[in-house]
């Protein structure tokens, strides 16, 4: 089945055609999509800075990786779609946390030490996100309005742990269908905004810019 027909056959579902554009302003850690702060028109709603070298979130490497996956979505390339948002998820998990410590003034070594002495990403989510923001992840969620997307993103997982690791209780998967592939680029164009929101909650802050460390 190709995927224009799995999209058809769900109404509600609307896949976006590129990544968004989001800006943030470097001194507070704030992200915002609104083309005014990006086009430096406006001063930064939460600190006030200037409008100085704003850069674009997702940054050139995931807009250009995001724009791959898009492809392989088009041509139905299900497997590859999986595989490479569950990846890329991971990767926009990785980059949250490792922001929420240096928010705190963790310098760029022990951040790195805590994230390689919590490998999986199951731990990352359970242990290290309440750890560092005393929330729990599904609940930050939901009071973002993400109620689905913890569970969603744990099928999504399953899915391609059984395609790729042919495990002994419970067998290899032969292969991923086009729905699982919809599904994963619905949860990729959840992840950013709820990327932004967990940033703007527990990342961007006034003194942020006085604590960080830059290693
Ligand atoms: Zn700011």
């Amino acid at each position: 089945m190709k995927p224009e027909e799995v999209k058809e056959t769900v109404p509600s579902v609307k896949i976006e055609t590129r990544a968004p554009v989001y800006y943030e302003c470097p001194a507070c850690g704030f992200l915002s999509a609104d083309p005014r702060f990006g086009a430096g028109e406006v001063d930064c709603p939460l600190c006030s800075a200037p409008p100085d070298s704003r850069r674009c979130f997702p940054p050139e490497r995931l807009r250009r990786l995001d724009g791959r996956i898009r492809t392989y979505e088009a041509d139905g390339d299900s497997e590859i779609v999986v595989i490479l948002v569950a990846a890329f998820l991971e990767t926009l998990l990785e980059d949250i946390l490792d922001r929420i410590m240096e928010t705190r003034g963790a310098d760029v070594a022990m951040r790195a030490a805590v994230l390689d002495a919590q490998r999986a990403v199951g731990q990352r989510i359970s242990r290290l996100f309440p750890m560092l923001t005393k929330e729990q992840f599904e609940d930050a969620a939901e009071e973002l309005g993400f109620r689905d997307f913890p569970k969603r993103w744990r099928a999504l997982r399953a899915a391609r742990n059984s395609f790729i690791h042919d495990t002994p209780y419970g067998g290899a998967q032969e292969s991923i269908d086009a729905a699982t592939a919809t599904e994963a680029m619905l949860l990729l164009d959840q992840a950013y905004k709820l990327f932004v929101l967990i940033n703007n909650r527990f990342v961007a802050d006034p003194g942020r810019h006085e604590r960080i460390v830059r290693g």
